[in-house]
């Protein structure tokens, strides 16, 4: 993904972004105007971040990501296999498309529904391939990197909401969708990221499936993890941003989740919001002290690897997401 910050005007998947912002990040806002969290109805099951921990190790072991490589077929039969395991109604959406460059490029979106009856439905989601370059590196760019946080911490977080809501008396649906090709961008190329969720808002898995709400989630597991609120959330969803973040500063969460502005960023939420008009929030890592890094320090580098991720992290935006679940309806 990518900063979108006075690009915003460029047209994403045949529409355009409106009301961006033009002024440098970040902006601090104030959580006064923001409605009190209520608490929900049903007990909330516990978010272990030590299994989501193990489930990023995991996706590690299969090693890079990339599409059309046989570490991700692995690794894609893995997470089919773990939301099976967890009664969920899973899918492959397997395409084979051109790139931005007419390149054929094949790819899987998976998608595990938990309720798959229930009519109220919400979409949480995650790109879980990993970028094919390190371009952000100083050493062995034309490399693939680990992608621990940047890919297989929100995949990690899904997996264990996915496990810990199993036999949970959450009434609604959930829809996990796990996004493919999304890292494979250029800078200068707004259409080169995304794919799969682009692919996806185009030819969704069921015709006319629109949920209440989505949340995405990318770069959501290294330590000391800021995340502010981005531009297009705030713009498709501003009660929902509101929600989160008040939810996760009552949970003692308030030191992860900033009530900060930032401007938009290109990624799945963006691109699948812009196409269907849905209210879609991003948490993603963004930092709020230094301008020139836009994301976490091992950003598109090799240093994304373990080391890079705190279970502490990934607890506090798996709990918090669980808890805005569990608030529905609201
Ligand atoms: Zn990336």
């Amino acid at each position: 993904m990518r900063l979108l910050f006075l690009l915003c005007v460029l047209a994403l998947g045949g529409g355009s972004l409106t009301g961006c912002e033009d002024t440098p990040p970040p902006v601090k806002n104030t959580p006064a105007d923001t409605p009190v969290a209520t608490k929900p109805a049903r007990q909330v099951p516990e978010f272990n971040g030590d299994t989501a921990y193990a489930f990023v190790q995991k996706q590690l072991s299969f090693g890079p990501r990339v599409p059309m490589t046989p570490g991700h077929a692995r690794c894609a039969d893995w997470l089919v296999s773990k939301f099976r395991q967890y009664g969920l109604e899973t899918q492959v959406q397997q395409a084979r498309i051109q790139d931005h460059r007419d390149r054929p490029l094949e790819l899987r979106n998976i998608i595990a529904s938990y309720n798959p009856r229930a009519t109220f439905r919400v979409m949480l989601s995650a790109h879980w391939d990993t970028r094919p370059v390190a371009d952000a590196d100083t050493k062995r760019q034309g490399e693939p990197i680990p992608g621990a946080n940047d890919g297989a911490s929100g995949v990690a977080v899904l997996l264990e909401i996915a496990r810990v809501i199993q036999g949970s008396e959450l009434p609604i649906g959930v829809d996990f969708m796990l996004w493919d090709a999304e890292d494979g961008g250029e800078s200068q190329n707004d259409n080169s990221w995304c794919h799969g969720s682009r692919y996806w808002a185009r030819n969704r898995h069921k015709p006319g499936y629109s949920p209440a709400w989505a949340i995405n989630l990318d770069m959501v597991g290294a330590k000391d993890a800021t995340f502010l609120q981005e531009g297009f959330s705030r713009q498709s969803a501003p009660q929902l941003v509101k929600r989160i973040w008040q939810n996760a500063a009552s949970l003692g969460y308030g030191s992860y989740f900033l009530f900060a502005n930032y401007p938009p960023i290109l990624d799945d939420h963006a691109v699948v919001g812009n196409i269907l008009g849905i209210a879609y929030v991003d948490i993603i890592h963004l930092n709020l002290q230094d301008e020139a890094k836009t994301f976490f320090e091992h950003w598109h580098t090799h240093g994304d690897d373990i080391q890079t991720i705190d279970p502490r992290t990934l607890k506090a935006v798996g709990h918090t997401v669980l808890y805005t679940l569990f608030q529905e309806p609201v």
